[in-house]
């Protein structure tokens, strides 16, 4: 059963694409954008510590998140393939991550980084802020996460890359062309 990670920018379809990988491999979609946000709806602890955090555009503190994730994982039981958007997002997430594989006895298949050029990111979400709603999608907020971005999360390509588990797919194009381009790369490994 597939598991794997989408690494990307904001922007770049990570959602989008992780929703079609994981109904084509029979696993659960998992983003933690997504699940913060239903915290924040709720008015949990966590949504009520990690609400302005997220609409200023700043990361969630790791612990925080790690929390969420792994519980996500474990409980009930074990989840066994999974395609996972949004996490980790910094390299203390990614360390906490591989401890935890390391624990229960799994590792990543794959790390799917999706590359779009940051003009094009900068397009797609004056669109997508259109009918969103969503409070960090002002143009101002969203610069501000691709700095975050690049400052914390880039940094994991590397680490995945030093692993030997990155995929690097062009992210441009129609959804069916990157669709199709993580196909193929995915077609390239071994899951087990
Ligand atoms: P995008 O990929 O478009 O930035 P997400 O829905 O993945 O959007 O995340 C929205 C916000 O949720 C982030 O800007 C951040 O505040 C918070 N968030 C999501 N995942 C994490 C994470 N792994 N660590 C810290 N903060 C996170």
């Amino acid at each position: 059963m597939l598991r794997a990670l989408f690494l990307a920018a904001p922007g770049a379809g990570k959602g989008t694409q992780g929703v079609r990988l994981a109904e084509k491999h029979g696993v659960v979609y998992l983003s933690t954008g997504d699940m913060l946000r239903d915290h924040v709806a709720r008015e949990t602890p966590l949504g009520k510590a990690a609400a302005g955090m997220m609409a200023s555009g700043e990361l969630v503190p790791d612990d925080l998140v790690v929390e969420m994730v792994l519980e996500r994982m474990t409980k009930p039981s074990l989840v066994p393939g999974y395609v996972l958007d949004g996490f980790p997002r910094t390299i203390q997430q990614a360390e906490a991550a591989y401890l935890w594989g390391r624990e229960v006895g799994t590792t990543f298949h794959a790390v799917i980084s999706l590359a779009v050029p940051r003009e094009e990111l900068i397009r797609r979400v004056v669109e997508r802020s259109r009918d969103s709603g969503r409070a960090d999608d002002s143009v101002e907020t969203f610069e501000h996460r691709l700095d975050v971005y690049d400052e914390l999360t880039e940094p994991l390509l590397d680490f995945y890359r030093s692993r030997g588990i990155l995929l690097e797919v062009d992210g441009t194009g129609s959804i069916a062309e990157v669709e199709a381009r993580i196909d193929a790369a995915l077609a390239e490994i071994t899951i087990d």
